[in-house]
C-alpha cells in the first residue's frame, strides 16, 4: 500500500519526507494500459511520470496547499506533455501525451526537451478562489544556468525549489511499473514561512542558501541512497541507513486512509462545460458527423457520451447560452 512519512533532524534546520506509491502508481499504470486507443506507457515514460507523481505528492505534502498542485513538464520530443496532478488529501492522478516513438533507454532531455524548450511548471489552483484569482504558476526551462540541458527530473526541480522558493531542496526520485517512490531533504526557511505560494523571504534567510552545514550533510547522506534502494527497501531501512548518525523525530505516517490514493477530479458536469465551451456549431458538426460526441478522461479513462438529445440540452439550459453568433430558436 502506499505510504507517506514525514520526520525532522531533531534541532537541525531540516525536514524531510519519503513517499511509496504502490497501490496508487499501479492504479494509474492499469488504467493506462487499457485504454485501447493509447496502450501503455512505454518504460521510459513510465519511470519518468512515476518520478513527477512522487515529485508533486512530497511538493504538495510539504506545502499542504488547499487546492490542486499540478506538476507539468511540456515541450516538443516524443512526449508532448506530462502531468501529475495532486489534490490537499493527496489524492493524485497523471497522464502523459506520447505522439511519436521513443529509443530505447530515452532520459529527459530525448522525450521532451529536444530542442532545449521543454518547461516545467508548478501551478497551485486554490480550491475556493475568489472573483477573478487565478491560480499562481511558476515555470522553470529545462537546462541549467549555463543553458545545459539537465538530465534528470530530480535536478530540474531542486532548480525550480532554489530559483522560486529560496528553499534548499534535495531531491531523490525513482519509479518502475510497480512502485514510484521519492525522498525530500529542505533547509527550513529561517524565518516566517517559505512556501510555493510565494510568500516573501526574508534576508536572513537567502544568507542561509547553500551554506548551512547540516542540511549540506544530510543532502550528501541522502544523495547517497540509489534508485534501487528507494524502490525495493521499505521505509524504515531507508532512514535507518541513511541516517544512523543523525537524531530523526518521525511524525505519525500517512498510511490507509490518510495516504496518498488515485483519484480522478473529472465529471459529467466538466464535460458538459467543455462541450459548452466548443460552442453549438462545433457540438452540432460533431454530432452531423459521429451520430454522438464522445469524450474520453485522459487520466483515468472514463468515456463521456452524449447523445443528439443530451447534446442539444447543454446549449438549451437557461441561462447557459455562451455568448453565439449562430441563432438558435
Ligand atoms: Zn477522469
Amino acid at each position: 500500500m502506499s505510504e507517506l512519512h514525514k520526520f525532522i533532524f531533531d534541532g537541525l534546520p531540516v525536514r524531510g519526507i519519503i513517499v511509496r506509491l504502490t497501490d496508487a502508481w499501479t492504479e494509474i499504470l492499469s488504467r493506462r494500459a487499457s485504454n485501447q486507443t493509447t496502450g501503455a506507457y512505454p518504460p521510459e515514460v513510465c519511470e519518468l511520470l512515476g518520478e513527477m507523481s512522487a515529485a508533486a505528492v512530497l511538493m504538495q505534502a510539504g506545502i499542504r496547499f488547499n487546492g490542486t498542485l499540478v506538476l507539468q513538464i511540456f515541450g516538443e520530443g516524443p512526449v508532448r506533455v506530462a502531468v501529475a496532478e495532486v489534490q490537499h488529501d493527496l489524492s493524485l492522478r497523471a497522464t502523459a501525451k506520447v505522439v511519436g516513438d521513443l529509443l530505447p533507454g530515452a532520459r529527459l532531455g530525448e522525450m521532451v526537451n529536444v530542442d532545449n524548450k521543454g518547461r516545467c511548471a508548478i501551478t497551485l489552483d486554490p480550491k475556493d478562489k475568489f472573483p477573478g484569482q487565478q491560480p499562481y504558476q511558476g515555470t522553470v526551462p529545462l537546462y541549467d544556468d549555463q543553458r545545459q540541458p539537465i538530465a534528470r527530473l530530480s535536478e530540474v526541480l531542486e532548480h525550480y525549489m532554489l530559483q522560486s522558493e529560496q528553499l534548499d531542496t534535495t531531491l531523490v526520485l525513482a519509479a518502475n511499473d510497480k512502485v514510484a517512490a521519492g525522498l525530500l531533504i529542505q533547509r527550513l526557511p529561517v524565518q516566517g514561512e517559505g512556501n510555493l505560494a510565494g510568500s516573501v523571504v526574508s534576508r536572513a534567510n537567502e544568507d542561509e542558501i547553500g551554506v548551512n552545514e547540516d542540511y549540506k550533510r544530510i543532502a550528501l547522506l541522502a544523495r547517497t541512497l540509489t534508485a534501487d534502494e528507494l524502490l525495493s527497501l521499505d521505509i524504515d531501512t531507508i532512514l535507518r541507513r541513511l541516517f544512523w548518525e543523525e537524531k530523526v523525530l518521525r511524525f505519525e505516517p500517512q498510511v490507509g486512509d490518510s495516504a496518498p490514493r488515485f483519484a480522478c477530479t473529472c465529471s459529467r458536469e466538466r464535460v458538459r462545460n467543455m462541450i459548452r465551451s466548443l460552442g453549438v456549431d462545433e457540438a452540432d458538426s460533431i454530432i452531423a458527423e459521429r451520430g454522438d460526441i464522445e469524450v474520453g478522461c485522459d487520466f483515468c479513462g472514463r468515456q463521456y457520451r452524449f447523445d443528439p438529445v443530451d447534446a442539444a440540452q447543454i446549449f438549451t439550459e437557461p441561462g447557459k447560452q455562451p455568448p453565439s453568433t449562430s441563432a438558435v430558436q
